[in-house]
């Protein structure tokens, strides 16, 4: 059995394979596991993820991944969101002993940067999402704006909470995602059950999270292979038959899981099968950008473990300092004597894209000298900005049409990735949701079938019902 990419989505396959009994391959082109999900060396030896990474409550099959290859303890859970307007005030949200979906009401309800009128309408619409367990007969065929507007948002309650989860979530502006995409998230992550609005951050570097996959695959006697590029896939007798390598050598296998980005799997499908319709809508799958930027100030500027601005170009700031505090044992965590490091993120930054990584770097500093006093004095020493262009596909309007099924026409031969079709938009959950479906299809056609995906967290109190209706 070989799976192709050490991403979330090959090394899940992989794993939950493996724990089956399958003696598996992993072939990944990079020298490290993890894809978009890693991070790699500075010259001083300290580690920096590509992006910060974060993980909900909602996302179940992750945390069973994390718990399934040992990384679970290096996750750590917040309650409690922190948000900054304009002038540094900050607000959040955590939760009451209310039961869902009311259980964050009280601490909305007290949200310093929304008017009454903007709370009422986003309660309204809210109250819209959760009555019909998730799936308001209005959504489908709409954009995410086209929804809110539909639904009586005010231009603050669009600008200073929809926008400000929605694109951090899905990385697409709203008038370019798919209603029931931003839907989901609400009622996921907000409202269907108590806990699946807790945040999970790795307080370690991203690439020391994947230690334990290697063992679990190699525990069966399979290999994990990196620095190893696959140029094509061979087919015969429209089976699957092998792997044709970088060096031009052939691997056989009885069957192969492809986990590779949609737009670097048209590049080794044999001629025959590239314009078969289960593929054909690869090419019709857009991708949004990420800019990440790394800021190391030789002083503690932020006391929180992080932050989400609202009114900002920044969306998140992270306190990577503090979150990696008491990791442990980790050789990649940077030490404390760098002063504080600070790792901002900026989803759907089309506006970025063009400029400099100065002029990236000078608008940050400006915005965390508005929101963080203690910036102002304090010494930038070093800073990078990581521009990832096509970070995720884009959750457009009609997107999930072009997303493939794990299980394809060809008997032996299965897809993952978090752009097959899940269900979920482009997140390390997608991914493995993905991994672990290939894994069923795969178990499946060997005669035997076993449940790897993991359920949903249940809808709890009156959503029970609402969901049921
Ligand atoms: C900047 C950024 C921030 C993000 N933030 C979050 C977040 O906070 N939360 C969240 O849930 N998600 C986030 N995501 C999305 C998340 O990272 C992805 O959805 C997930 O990691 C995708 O995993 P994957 O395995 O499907 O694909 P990938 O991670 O892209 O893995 C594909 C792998 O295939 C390998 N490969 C490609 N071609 C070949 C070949 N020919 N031969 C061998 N190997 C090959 C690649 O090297 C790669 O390792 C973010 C993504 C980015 C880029």
């Amino acid at each position: 059995m070989i799976v192709v990419g050490g991403g979330l989505a090959g090394l899940s396959a992989a794993t939950a394979l493996a724990d089956a009994g399958l003696r598996v391959r992993l072939l990944e082109k990079r020298p490290y596991l993890g894809g978009r999900a890693t991070s790699y060396a500075l010259p001083d030896g300290s580690h920096v993820d590509n992006c910060q990474h974060v993980t909900l409550g909602c996302c179940t099959n992750l945390a069973d991944f994390y718990h399934r290859v040992g990384a679970e303890s290096k996750i750590r859970h917040y309650s409690r969101l922190y948000f900054a307007d304009r002038n540094g005030s900050v607000s959040s949200i955590y939760s009451s002993p209310l039961p869902a979906p009311f259980h964050t009401s009280f601490s909305f309800l007290r949200f310093g940067a929304l008017s009454f009128g903007d709370k009422r309408a986003i309660a309204r619409a809210m109250f819209a999402i959760a009555r019909s367990g998730g799936r308001p007969a209005d959504a489908p065929g709409v954009s995410m704006l086209d929804w809110l507007r539909r639904n009586s948002q005010t231009d603050a309650a669009i600008a200073r909470f929809w926008r400000v989860v929605l694109v951090s979530a899905l990385d697409e502006e709203l008038d370019r995602t798919d209603a029931h995409y931003g839907i989901d998230v609400f009622w996921k992550a907000f409202l269907a059950n108590r806990k699946g609005y807790v945040l999970g951050i790795p307080s370690v570097p991203l690439g020391e999270l994947y230690a334990g996959c290697r063992e679990a695959i190699e525990r069966r006697g399979g290999e994990v292979k990196t620095r190893a590029v696959v140029r094509a896939i061979r087919l015969s007798d429209g089976k699957f038959q092998s792997l044709i390598m970088d060096d031009g050598s052939e691997l056989r296998a009885d069957a192969c899981v492809t986990a590779i980005p949609h737009d670097a799997l048209p590049q080794i499908l044999p001629e025959e099968i590239k314009n078969r319709a289960e593929f054909a809508g690869l090419s019709r799958l857009r991708t949004s950008p990420i800019t990440g930027v790394h800021l190391w100030y030789d002083r503690d500027v932020l006391e929180k473990p992080f932050l989400t601005l609202l009114d900002h170009t920044v969306q998140w700031i992270f306190n990577k300092s503090m979150l990696y505090r008491g990791a442990g044992k980790s050789a990649s965590v940077p030490s404390r004597e760098l002063g504080q490091y600070l790792q901002l993120v900026i989803s759907a930054s089309y506006d970025l894209i063009p400029r400099s990584r100065q002029e990236i770097i000078d608008l940050c500093v400006k915005e965390l000298h508005e929101v963080l006093p203690a910036a102002r004095s304090a010494q930038l020493q070093k800073a990078t900005v990581v521009k990832e262009v096509n970070a995720t596909f884009s959750p457009e309007l009609g997107s999930d049409a072009f997303r493939p099924a794990q299980k394809t026409q060809i008997a032996n031969f299965f897809l993952a990735g978090d752009w097959t079709r899940t269900g979920w938009p482009s997140t390390m959950e997608g991914a493995v949701r993905s991994g672990y479906s290939a894994a069923e299809a795969v178990l499946a056609a060997s005669g035997v079938p076993r449940k790897v995906l993991v359920a949903d967290l249940p809808a709890e109190g009156i959503c029970r019902w609402w969901a049921k209706e």
